[in-house]
């Protein structure tokens, strides 16, 4: 299932990609992967030679005289066969269970390195109020905490939600509640009219489907993920840390038509996350919180649809969130911002002016066949498609008909369309309207038009 003749082919560039993505998987264990795979190659051939003795001798005619011996060597041959299997079987688990630790590879053009090294694309929205060089100093009287807190607007209520539940467990009130509904049903909005089906998925998934989808629930990502308990031991259950994964886990071990390609759903799920070791000012307010609401897109495609469609999702992206009259920059993410899953990932940020930074508000990433070949995502390609194994030629015989293209794994995208708690963040630093004279009181939040249609509330003088 796992691309293991990549591996057994070239170590190097398995190990290069490693290190370019600084991901903990030590670059001996590549040796030991490819070791156990070359290993389990010449056990299949054993295997196959046993099995294949085995018939020959279950099937030949037996005269009286070799009778004797052609028993023996049946034993012989089944004994072989029962010893094979259970070594093969043990080995296969094995590597599997080490391979699916490996990261996907990276895109030719990605940069190399960590966050620093990411890649401008292009910014959208009104320009920052300050030199082309040097970003604006943080404004402290556009804090969202302090314009967001009871004794403000009263948007939120940290003091109460960290008694019902804890820190960063955000509680939403009067306009961030109704604020929450019109940019769900905002991003929604336009992902259907881009050709999206729309899906409620559980927040609850399997660790295992979490797992394949590229998080480590139960090794480097335990430290972001909550698992449910019976009260005595811990399931096998988790809480989704996005809607990516019950989306892309819908299409697990099944096989598509090339011509019913590309799939496009677009989720409002609730991502957990415990966020262990996050501490400093990005964990303030609602920019860092472990329960949040997001709108998400996944796309499951031919493989020579994907970077089409990273473009699209990158692009509905841009048009969600120019729509909020943000200052935005699109990123090109280098390796080692990747994770597990991505071969390529664009992120979307906003100047947050009380952060006095650029915060992430969206990412898009084309997975390629990663989670695929974990889950056993397939798909028949038409006979034309470059994909259709190169058996799938026309027949030179005019009267036999070509073979059907073989099966090939899918490739899978995933893009935010809306996480909720930082657009909150980056609309009210940059919307709130301050009363004169100190004290930061708040008058008014100037909110996107775009918005209208979906508030819910009295439209007040919000918009701009
Ligand atoms: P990810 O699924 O990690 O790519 O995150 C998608 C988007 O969710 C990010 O671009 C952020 O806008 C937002 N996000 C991620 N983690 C958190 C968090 N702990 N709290 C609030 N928003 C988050």
């Amino acid at each position: 299932v796992l691309d293991l003749a990549h591996v057994v082919a070239h170590p190097d560039t398995v190990k290069r990609n490693l290190a370019e993505r600084n991901f903990p998987f030590p670059a001996d264990q590549v040796d030991h992967l490819r070791a156990m795979e070359l290993e389990a190659a010449e056990l299949r051939k054993d295997l196959q030679r046993a099995r294949e003795r085995r018939n020959a001798v279950s099937s030949s005619p037996k005269g009286a005289a070799d009778a004797t011996n052609a028993r023996a060597e049946a034993a012989r041959v089944k004994k072989l066969v029962k010893e094979l299997e259970p070594r093969l079987a043990g080995l296969t688990k094995s590597i599997q269970a080490l391979a699916l630790q490996l990261p996907n590879v990276s895109h030719p053009d990605v940069p190399v390195g960590g966050e620093e090294r990411a890649r401008l694309v292009k910014t959208l929205g009104p320009a920052l109020p300050s030199s082309s060089t040097q970003d604006p100093p943080a404004d402290p009287a556009r804090d969202h905490l302090a314009l967001s807190s009871p004794a403000n607007l009263g948007w939120t209520d940290f003091p109460s939600s960290s008694l019902t539940t804890g820190s960063s467990w955000p509680l939403l009130l009067n306009e961030a509640a109704l604020l929450e509904l019109a940019l769900t049903n905002y991003a929604m909005s336009v992902a259907l009219s881009r050709g999206f089906t729309p899906a409620l998925t559980p927040d609850v998934v399997r660790a295992d489907v979490s797992e394949r989808c590229g998080f480590r629930p139960r090794d480097g990502d335990a430290q972001q993920t909550y698992f449910l308990s019976d009260g005595e031991s811990t399931s096998s259950l988790c809480l989704a840390g996005t809607a990516e994964i019950p989306l892309v886990g819908m299409s697990a071990a099944q096989t598509f038509r090339a011509d019913d390609l590309p799939l496009k759903h677009v989720a409002l799920g609730r991502a957990f996350r415990a966020e262990a070791g996050a501490r400093g000012a990005d964990s303030r307010g609602l920019y860092r919180v472990h329960q949040f609401s997001k709108v998400e897109m996944v796309v499951v495609c031919a493989e020579d649809q994907s970077d089409t469609l990273l473009e699209e999702l990158r692009g509905i992206q841009e048009e969600i969130l120019s729509g909020l009259g943000l200052s935005l920059r699109v990123l090109d993410m280098p390796t080692e911002e990747l994770g597990a899953s991505a071969h390529r990932k664009y992120d979307i940020e906003a100047w947050m002016p009380g952060r006095g930074k650029w915060g992430e508000l969206s990412s898009a990433s084309n997975c390629t066949d990663y989670q695929s070949r974990r889950l056993g995502i397939r798909y028949r390609p038409s006979s034309s498609s470059p994909a259709a194994s190169p058996s799938s030629a026309p027949s030179t015989s005019t009267d036999r008909p070509a073979p059907p293209p073989k099966l090939a794994y899918a490739h899978t995208l995933n893009g935010t369309a809306a996480a909720i708690p930082r657009l909150i963040v980056a609309l009210l630093e940059n919307g709130a309207v301050l009363e004169p004279g100190a004290g930061g009181k708040v008058s008014r939040v100037r909110l996107p038009a775009v918005l209208r249609p979906f508030w819910l509330g009295r439209q007040g003088g919000t918009e701009r």
